[in-house]
């Protein structure tokens, strides 16, 4: 069997959020979501999702260069392979712009579990359709109103609560939440607002009893972290940090983490985070599945990742309604008992609806 591709049209979409969402470094009130269609030579249909956000802040990547890249060099890349299985797919003469490869090797993947008439996760090598979730809490504007969203958060089912921190908003927060629920599952995530200049501070953490601390300083800052993880009981977790094999083999060989956030955006797509699950189950250090504010498309595929035996953590990307008044997958993602359970259709079992989106690309 051999894979190759005919058509890609790209789609894109404004899709408000009900609720903005605010990290250390920005608040996210819409996402502005590139999606791909691409079809292969059997009139098959895949679909892929680009998480950039509008504006650098996150990664280097934006909606806007992922499209330039899709449409002038990776649709071109892709068109000139042909492969038998998605992981012979080889988008590496094109250096980095992993959220714009993410996109179409999604698709790719989806196209060929479709093939074999196959759920993604079971190609992807999942051996559950069944994804636990847990919550992340953006900062608030006050105590009462986090507490709130907590308890909201709790009672919808969500298996572990992540709190957004920042410099000024940390201690006494996590001191309030603590004192009102001594025993949830609770993890911070800074996104790189500290420095080694914070150590002492950093360390008052350690009394919350946390699952971890994701990013507490910059991304680029390995050593930094290594420094602070012997300084800390709490197991940092690196998401920033984290791009491809080769940063998750340094983070680990200096110690700069006990933990990976795998983002499958970020890292590239399912080849790339596969070799990032397979090379820390190898060693022991549990991963989990991260989020980026995904719609259906990029929600589904996470999620399918995330059913491979080392995600070991509750998984950011939650149910559908939590984020959007209307996602653009059918039926929406939904949740039980803090519990996912995946389509067993074949492909990623949902079906995509871009009625409501513009048709930007086609070849
Ligand atoms: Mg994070």
């Amino acid at each position: 069997m051999t894979l190759s591709f005919t058509k890609l049209r790209l789609y894109r979409q404004a899709l408000p959020l009900k609720h903005p969402f605010q990290n250390s470094s920005t608040i996210v009130t819409e996402k502005d979501v590139l999606f791909a269609e691409l079809i292969d030579q059997d009139g098959l249909r895949g679909y892929g999702e680009c998480v950039a956000f509008d504006s650098p802040w996150y990664t280097e990547e934006t909606v806007e260069t992922a499209q330039h890249m899709i449409q002038q060099h990776l649709w071109p890349l892709l068109q000139s392979q042909e492969i038998t299985h998605p992981r012979e797919l080889n988008l590496d003469s094109v250096q980095r712009h992993h959220m714009a490869k993410t996109a179409l090797e999604g698709a790719v993947w989806d196209i060929y579990a479709k093939k074999m008439k196959q759920p993604l996760y079971q190609v992807l090598g999942g051996k559950t359709n069944q994804v636990a979730v847990g919550a992340a809490i953006g900062i608030q504007s006050d105590l009462p109103t986090l507490l709130t969203k907590i308890e909201e958060a709790l009672a919808s089912g969500f298996q572990r609560i992540k709190l957004k921190i920042k410099p000024g908003y940390d201690l006494h927060v996590l001191e309030q939440v603590r004192r009102h629920y001594p025993d949830i599952p609770l993890m911070v995530d800074a996104n790189s607002a500290y420095t080694l200049q914070d150590t002492a501070l950093l360390q008052q953490i350690d009394r919350f009893n946390l699952l971890m601390i994701e990013q507490p300083l910059g991304s680029d800052d390995l050593l930094d972290h290594s420094i602070l993880q012997q300084e800390l009981k709490t197991s940092i977790c690196l998401d920033e940090s984290i791009d491809t094999l080769a940063d998750v083999q340094v983070a680990l060989a200096l110690k700069s983490c006990q933990i990976i956030s795998i983002k499958l955006g970020k890292v590239g797509g399912f080849n790339q985070a596969r070799a990032i699950h397979d090379y820390c189950q190898e060693r022991g250090v549990p991963v989990w599945c991260g989020g980026m504010l995904e719609a259906g498309i990029g929600r589904a595929q996470s999620l399918a990742l995330a059913t491979l035996p080392n995600f070991y953590y509750p998984a950011d990307p939650g149910p559908s309604n939590r984020y959007w008044q209307r996602d653009i997958i059918q039926p929406e993602i939904g949740m039980e008992k803090g519990m996912i359970t995946l389509p067993e259709q074949p492909g990623m079992g949902y079906q995509v609806d871009l009625s409501t989106s513009e048709q930007v690309y086609s070849s």
